[in-house]
């Protein structure tokens, strides 16, 4: 979840008042193709994993919607997804294999939260998220008993990091992004490290600290959803100076495919609604762009590495 209100809540605004999902900004009837765009290569086959989809619950046709939008863009959603849709969305994923990978959004600090875990791996669920809006600093010992079972499991847990949006100004509420700073993932990658801990903003604003845990950790990386590739839209060449060490081998750890470039350490994840995934696609490749990123990072970023971790 970013900063700004959530372009999702605009679809569920659309779904609420029974408007079309292409009235409200018509990507999925839009003109994007893939294989129209040279920074992906000459391939069209290139499967993109999003590893940033938030189930909407307020849109009854949201499983469809995704499909269609799937189809089309080549596409496959990590599915954040509340317990209460767990079945709903566990027949998706085996319906549509191609298009959704089943992810459980449950709460920290939900007291039943040890039961709802095992009911996701139950269902065949592949990680959880978005973790976010905890009331203590992830890594509180009271968290730990989750990350001991997501290690069993060898799964992805799919971090909130950074700066996150008031839901409320005129109550009081719990929450303080200091919490979910991106260098408490290091401690949980190292504890765990059959874990994949991916954190959602590239902690924004504090982007260094994100990279430089993602370069020692091969088992951590970040997206670039929300705020940041907008903010940073006229300046998008200063990433080359966060993700620095490019070919220094002696600089980082094992890559996914022995990719020898920084910028493997990030995954696409939209986390924009379904009306604002290509948008958001379109602005990995204005930073791919202009830090040069090479063709085949380009292709582990925008799906390959998570296709390994996953296993699909
Ligand atoms: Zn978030």
């Amino acid at each position: 979840m970013d900063t700004r209100i959530s372009r999702r809540n605009l679809l569920r605004a659309a779904a609420a008042s029974a408007i079309p999902l292409k009235a409200v900004g018509n990507p999925v009837a839009g003109t994007f193709a893939l294989d129209e765009e040279p920074a992906n290569s000459a391939s069209g086959n290139d499967r993109i994993l999003d590893m940033h989809v938030h189930f909407d619950e307020k849109n009854p046709n949201f499983i469809p919607d995704l499909v269609t939008l799937a189809e089309r863009m080549n596409l496959t959603a990590c599915l954040l997804t509340p317990y209460p849709h767990r079945a709903e969305v566990a027949d998706a994923a085996k319906k549509y294999p191609q298009h959704i990978v089943p992810f459980g959004f449950i709460e920290l600090d939900a007291p039943d939260v040890l039961a709802q875990v095992k009911d996701f791996h139950a269902l065949g669920y592949r990680g959880l998220g978005e973790l976010e809006f905890v009331k203590k600093p992830y890594t509180d010992p009271s968290y730990v008993p989750v990350y001991e079972l997501a290690n069993q499991y060898g799964w992805i847990l799919f971090f909130h990091t950074g700066i996150v949006l008031r839901r409320t100004v005129d109550q009081p509420e719990d929450v303080a992004s200091y919490r979910m700073r991106a260098f408490h993932l290091e401690e949980i990658a190292r504890r765990f490290p059959k874990l994949t801990v991916i954190g959602a903003h590239c902690g924004n604003p504090e982007y260094e600290w994100a990279a430089e845990v993602a370069r020692w950790n091969p088992n951590v990386f970040f997206d670039l959803s929300g705020s940041t590739l907008t903010k940073m839209s006229a300046r998008l060449g200063e990433f080359k100076n966060i993700f620095w060490w490019s070919g220094q081998g002696e600089w980082k750890t094992e890559t996914p495919a022995n990719d020898p470039s920084a910028f493997v350490k990030l995954v696409f994840g939209s986390d924009s609604g379904l009306e604002g995934i290509p948008r958001v696609l379109e602005q990995y490749r204005a930073l791919f762009k202009a830090c040069d990123v090479p063709v085949s990072t380009q292709k582990m970023i925008l799906g390959g590495t998570l296709a390994s971790i996953l296993r699909l």
